[in-house]
């Protein structure tokens, strides 16, 4: 396995290996690799003759008054989990090898991202598709890894793709949870013994959404009520936001019908979690 900290050596080698016909498995991350990130790689790792995995804290997507600084890393045992899982190259870059000065060329998301994390984080999409706009093109990748837990970046990178052209096929992937139903994250580690064990409350307020529309229920704002009921009485954390929108569109909907999407953010004392579930209603 490769470490590469340069553009120019990673533009090189992948356009190499482009031009003798491989194809290349990319899954873009910001390190401190758990089960989720895993499972992208687990994924790429037989539908693809290279494995490129990405580390990179991206500065652009995070807010002012945002973890960026307080964001974990460790290199080191990310590396041995790359290797175990087979990948072929990391991409680690600086921040000042990825924006070495003022950009002349802004990616702007309009679409897709005036609800759910985009409206509670102002310019995060706008980071995820500026830094993605320059991984896909340093990368080169033929099939894109990302994970379901942010069905949201998701559905905007379905947009970046089809809308500039890149030639990439976009795979997601389902979200792994710990065995109590927690989403896995990195942000995970900054619960608090007691929030951790409330944290099990926004899956199972999911759940709870679930088996209410398998009931019969298809009022959205009934819904929304359930799941906000069911955290505050359940858990110390604050309710970011709780939407039930069409997927991958983000539209409103007051009864559902399709493919949609539940979503939830909710705020502990030192994180912020965010979960879903994407499901077909009749
Ligand atoms: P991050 O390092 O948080 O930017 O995540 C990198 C990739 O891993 C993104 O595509 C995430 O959606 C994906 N990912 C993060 N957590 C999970 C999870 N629990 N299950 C599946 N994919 C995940």
């Amino acid at each position: 396995m490769k470490i590469v900290r340069t553009i120019t050596e990673m533009q090189e080698q992948m356009q190499k290996l482009k031009s003798e016909g491989k194809t290349i498995g990319y899954v873009p991350t910001m390190g401190f690799l758990h089960e989720g990130h895993i499972s992208l790689m687990k994924k790429a790792r037989p539908e693809n003759d290279i494995v490129v995995l990405s580390i990179f804290v991206n500065p652009l997507q995070f807010g002012p008054s945002e973890d960026l600084d307080a964001y974990p890393r460790d290199f080191e045992r990310d590396h041995k989990i790359a290797e175990a899982e087979g990948v072929d190259f990391i991409f680690y870059p600086s921040a000042e090898e990825m924006y070495p000065g003022n950009a002349s060329v802004k990616v702007t998301v309009v679409e897709r991202t005036n609800v759910l994390c985009g409206k509670s984080r102002p310019g995060h999409f706008d980071g995820v598709a500026t830094v993605l706009f320059k991984l896909f093109n340093i990368i080169l990748p033929t099939k894109a890894y990302f994970g379901l837990k942010d069905a949201q970046q998701v559905a905007v990178v379905d947009g970046l793709i089809k809308d500039f052209n890149f030639p990439i096929e976009l795979i997601p992937v389902e979200t792994v949870r710990e065995e109590d139903g927690l989403a896995k994250s990195s942000r995970n580690v900054y619960l608090s013994e007691e929030e951790r064990i409330q944290a099990v409350e926004l899956s199972k307020s999911l759940k709870m959404a679930k088996s209410a529309i398998k009931n019969g229920e298809r009022n959205s704002d009934e819904l929304v009520s359930l799941m906000k009921n069911h955290i505050n009485e359940n858990t110390t954390g604050t309710v970011d936001y709780i939407e039930i929108y069409s997927y991958p569109e983000l539209e409103e909907m007051k009864m559902l019908k399709g493919k949609v999407i539940v979503a939830l953010a909710v705020k502990f004392s030192k994180a912020r979690l965010i979960d879903n579930t994407i499901l077909e209603v009749e």
